[in-house]
Order: C-alpha cells, then sequence, then structure tokens
C-alpha cells in the first residue's frame, strides 16, 4: 500500500469538494481532492441549472462541474480520480484510504461526500435497474426517447424529472403517493401544464412488472382504496430523495439517524478534531449547489484555521 501525506484533504468533488478546494488552494494549503465514484456529484446528472446565482441563462450542470474542477486546479489543487474506502480517525494525523490500495495521511479532513438517489426497496426494481430502471432521467432519459415511462415521487426531483422526460417520451406517468406534491409552485406548474404527464395521485408503487426485454409496466396501489391497476411503461424512474453518502465515517463521525453528518452550528467542524462536513453530507434541510458551494467555502476556512493553530507548515 503506497502512502500519501498532505495538509487538507477533501473527500468528494460536488459544489461543496471544489468550493473547498478553490478556498483551500487560495490559502496556500496544497489541498488534495479525490471526486469518489461520481466525479462531479448530483450535478452531472442535472441537465439546465437554473437557482445557481450569477447565470441569467442557467448552465449546463456537467458543464458546471467542469468549470469548478478547472478552477480548482488553477489555483494548484491535485484532483485525483479515486474512492475513498474507509478512514481511521482515532489518531491524529487522520488516515484515509483509497480505493482499498493508498494510505492517505492528512491534517485535516474535508468531507464532501454528498448523497445518493434512494430507491423504493422493492426486490424487481433490483431485478430491472439498468433493464428500465434509472434513478437519473437526464442520464437514462434518451433510451426511453417515444416510449410511455413513469417518474415516482412528488417534490422538485420528480416535477423536473418527468417535464424533462415529457420532452422526449411519448408519455410520462407520475406517481404521487399522497393527494399533492411537495414540489415547489412553479415546478407543480411546469408539471401540470404539459399535457403529455399524466399524474396518478393517492398511488404506491406495488411492484415494477417486466420480462426478459426488461420493464414492461408498473402496478400500482390506490392508498385510499387498495385497489391496484397496472399501466404500461418501459421505463421507471426514481425521484424520491436522497440518503447522505457517509456510511464509511459512521464509526468515527456524530451524524442524524439517516447518516446527515453533524457538525457544531455556524461551523462545519464534526465531533473529531480536524474533521469538517460540507455540502449534502450534513445538510438535510437546504441541499442546493449554491449552499453546498457556501458551506464548501466555510469547510476550507474552518480547516485553515484549524491548521494554523496546530502550526502544521511542513507539509506539501
Ligand atoms: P424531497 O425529499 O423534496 O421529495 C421526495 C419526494 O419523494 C416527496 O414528495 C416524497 O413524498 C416522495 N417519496 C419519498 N419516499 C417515497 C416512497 N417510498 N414512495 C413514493 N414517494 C416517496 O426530494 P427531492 O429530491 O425532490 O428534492 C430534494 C431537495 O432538492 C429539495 O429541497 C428540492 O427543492 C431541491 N431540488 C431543487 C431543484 C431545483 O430547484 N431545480 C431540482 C431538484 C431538487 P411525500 O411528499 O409524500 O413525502
Amino acid at each position: 500500500m503506497t502512502t500519501e501525506e498532505v495538509k487538507v484533504l477533501i473527500i468528494g468533488s460536488g459544489p461543496a469538494g471544489y468550493t473547498a478546494a478553490i478556498y483551500a488552494a487560495r490559502a496556500g494549503l496544497n489541498p488534495v481532492l479525490y471526486t469518489g465514484g461520481q466525479p462531479g456529484g448530483q450535478l452531472t446528472t442535472t441537465n439546465d441549472v437554473e437557482n445557481f446565482p450569477g447565470y441569467p441563462e442557467g448552465i449546463n450542470g456537467p458543464q458546471m462541474m467542469i468549470d469548478l474542477q478547472k478552477q480548482a486546479e488553477r489555483f494548484g489543487t491535485k484532483v485525483h480520480y479515486g474512492l475513498v474506502t474507509s478512514v481511521d480517525f482515532s489518531t491524529y494525523p487522520l488516515k484515509v484510504v483509497v480505493d482499498e490500495s493508498k494510505t492517505v495521511i492528512a491534517h485535516a479532513v474535508i468531507i464532501a461526500t454528498g448523497a445518493s438517489a434512494k430507491y423504493l426497496g422493492l426486490p424487481s426494481e433490483e431485478k430491472f435497474t439498468n433493464r428500465g430502471v434509472s434513478a437519473c432521467a437526464v442520464c437514462d432519459g434518451y433510451f426511453y426517447r417515444q416510449k410511455d415511462v413513469a417518474v415516482v415521487g412528488a417534490g422538485d426531483s420528480a416535477a423536473e424529472e418527468a417535464t424533462y422526460l415529457a420532452n422526449l417520451c411519448t408519455k410520462v406517468h407520475l406517481i404521487v403517493r399522497r393527494d399533492e406534491m411537495r414540489a415547489s409552485k412553479i415546478m407543480q406548474n411546469r408539471v401540470l401544464k404539459t399535457p403529455n404527464i399524466q399524474i396518478h395521485w393517492n398511488s404506491e408503487t406495488d411492484e415494477i412488472l417486466g420480462d426478459d426485454s426488461g420493464v414492461t409496466g408498473v402496478r400500482l396501489r390506490d392508498t385510499q382504496t387498495g385497489e391496484k391497476r397496472e399501466i404500461a411503461v418501459q421505463g421507471f424512474f426514481l425521484a424520491i430523495g436522497h440518503k447522505p453518502n457517509t456510511d464509511i465515517f459512521k464509526e468515527y463521525i456524530d451524524m442524524d439517524e439517516t447518516g446527515y453528518i453533524q457538525v457544531l452550528p455556524g461551523s462545519t467542524r464534526t465531533n473529531v478534531e480536524g474533521v469538517f462536513a460540507v455540502g449534502d453530507a450534513a445538510d438535510n434541510v437546504y441541499r442546493q449547489a449554491i449552499t453546498a458551494a457556501g458551506t464548501g467555502c466555510m469547510g476550507a476556512l474552518d480547516a485553515e484555521r484549524f491548521l494554523a493553530s496546530k502550526e502544521v507548515e511542513a507539509v506539501h
């Protein structure tokens, strides 16, 4: 196993990780960033980001992440492709293992691992993953052009995915478990105004149906009457929220019951000295690119102050 020693290690490559990298690099801390399994994070699965300040016409999500990486590298961040597979925060300096083959000794760690899409937990969902079941309309919608698909969920993600798919697909069935949607009014209005989206209110997914060709339909259950009915679809998209990617830290870091890292209010400090948490991994409330970027900045400033207090100078 090879070993590398760094002042600031950033784990994750979404808006939080790259913003932390930009600030840490500009502070002369020579940050090293490991991208994780999905370089660029969740915004790489988004089409247009319309709510990030400074882009009056919106910006393409993957492009924004390429730009953020370039900006971080411009100031000297070393960006490596690799997945952190375990950590040992029981001693200082902190130890992090990448791809089970490299140990990184870090004087400060900024966790920016984000969150991942949730699944319903149906066996049929697992059976048809990548054969009709997807958690990313922007990634996979293209395969369902001129076909009928279903989207499950009722938040902004579901509204966004349904509207996106409606441009590609013949028909989109939106499966909503209550009699109202949680999505913001503007997103709901877009859904309601799109003629080829049909909303199935008070409906749960009982089973995803399919055969050797992949998904062929969905069996819905009416939450009021228990009545079941089937709709024919070739694609089934999940948009029911996210789970933080924090499992590898749970032995050491305080979290809530869902796995969101708890930070000292008004800071990014965790219960372990020298470990900071930023972005969606520590935010179950706002979960926006702009708030992730904001806490990424905070994480770098907190790490900088921490290292100054420790007088960590000699590591490059
Ligand atoms: P949310 O947590 O907001 O919504 C999840 C939705 O999934 C809810 O409507 C929930 O139903 C439903 N759901 C959860 N579990 C199940 C289940 N087992 N079966 C059926 N339905 C289920 O997640 P989102 O990913 O939509 O949004 C997360 C955050 O990101 C929000 O703050 C949102 O505003 C933001 N966002 C913003 C966007 C934008 O501005 N462009 C785009 C996408 C997200 P119920 O309502 O009944 O609980």
